[in-house]
């Protein structure tokens, strides 16, 4: 049963939002202990430990830095440490998410450009290409992606961002958004040459909302040295210099320390490759369960589905917010709404997270029976179509 409910519902509510998602029982264990001394001499000893767990999951040997913070906190770190004010960024326009953050950066001082697209795949990659072979003189010093767009379910390929930086030997910084992909979808900070991977505990990562992380190449420690973007709690410096004994500037948040313990390790033990198949798996079967019942998915190119969540749009005419509003009541399950310009046009399902096979026929038999019943135009045989996929691709 939830934690608060105006009213009993039976059995186990569905929180198929794309975030925050299902918390493991046993990481919910794992923060259920005493809260202990962050100055004590346990304390370094497990501090060193979540920062080695945490390099796996970044697929980097270099520092990932740990704030208290929703993930907004890590996009304004990211930002605040590597750049100065009036500094030209490139930013990928691809969502909700990406178009928060560009907002961001303007009211830092930083001079945003735009490559926008349709909201319907992602970024656009030979538009950043063309962006920076025409800035020969080198004014745009960061190149800003969101990896996974959670407002439409478009996953931006890092890799050829990566490679048309490296063919016009473009020397900005990458920054990549990965708080809806990381530990749910193939994602390699250091091979892809990313200079802040920015990621937050409530999605991917199988923890409640309070963390999230900025990973760090040597090329952003060197631009940290000589930004000059005004910044105190979100400076890497004292962090990493705490950091090197397990240690934290100011008091990090213990219990929830815990629980990415345990979650980090949960997602070694699983191995990623497993982690990210599992979740590619859903993906494919929420799609093929989306066009049996004759609806669309929001994103429109194959190569960007997004496996962490499928954004779903309702015919014209019909509201997706009292679709959601129907299976939250009658069934007890939460779906993503329509974000932005999406509001009521598209509703979410996140199969990302802590996440099996039988939690997604439920979730998918949910929406089903809620487009029924809320007279929402569709063919049956959507999650027979998930049931016959994942059961023949176990
Ligand atoms: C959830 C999300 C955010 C916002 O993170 P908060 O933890 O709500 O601050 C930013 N970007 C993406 C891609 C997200 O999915």
């Amino acid at each position: 049963m939830a934690y608060f409910e105006s009213s009993r519902a039976p059995g186990r509510h569905f929180l198929q939002i794309p975030g925050p998602t299902n918390v493991p029982d046993r990481v919910l264990r794992a923060m259920d202990n005493p809260t202990m001394d962050h100055r004590g001499p346990d304390f370094g000893k497990l501090g060193q430990r979540i920062l080695e767990r945490l390099q796996p999951l970044f697929q980097t040997s270099g520092p990932v830095v740990v704030y208290p913070a929703s993930g907004t906190g890590a996009w304004e770190a990211a930002l605040v440490n590597t750049l100065s004010p009036g500094d030209t960024v490139l930013m990928c326009r691809t969502g909700w998410f990406a178009s928060l953050w560009q907002e961001m950066a303007e009211r830092l001082g930083l001079r945003p450009r735009f490559i926008d697209t349709d909201w319907r795949r992602g970024a656009d990659v030979a538009a950043i290409g063309d962006a920076l072979a025409q800035d020969r003189g080198h004014a745009i010093k960061a190149v800003c992606v969101v990896h996974n767009e959670t407002s439409t379910g478009c996953t931006s390929r890092i890799d050829e961002v990566r490679a048309a930086m490296d063919a016009v030997a473009h020397p900005a910084l990458l920054l990549v958004d990965t708080i809806s992909s990381l530990g749910s979808i193939d994602y390699r900070h250091e091979a892809w040459g990313v200079d802040v991977t920015v990621a937050g505990s409530q999605k991917g990562l199988m923890l409640p909302p309070g963390l999230s992380f900025n990973a760090v190449s040597a090329k952003a420690l060197a631009a940290a040295e000589t930004a000059k973007l005004p910044r105190s709690y979100w400076d890497w410096r004292p962090m990493l210099a705490a950091n090197a004994t397990g240690y934290f500037p100011f008091t990090p948040a213990t219990n929830l320390l815990y629980g990415l313990d345990t979650a980090a390790a949960m997602l070694l033990e699983e191995g990623l490759e497993s982690v990210f198949a599992r979740h590619a798996r859903h993906g494919e079967a929420t799609r093929r369960a989306v066009r049996a019942w004759g609806l669309e998915v929001q994103c429109a190119e194959p190569r960007h589905y997004s496996a962490a969540l499928t954004a779903v749009r309702v015919p014209d005419g019909h509201s997706a917010d009292r679709l959601r509003a129907a299976i939250l009541e009658k069934y007890n399950m939460s779906l993503g709404n329509g974000l932005g310009p999406l509001k009521d046009r598209v509703f979410r399902i996140g199969h990302l997270g802590d996440f099996s096979d039988l939690q997604l026929v439920g979730t998918l038999g949910g929406v089903e029976m809620g487009l029924r019943a809320a007279g929402v135009p569709h063919r049956a045989g959507g999650l027979q179509a998930a049931i016959d996929y994942l059961s023949g691709n176990a």
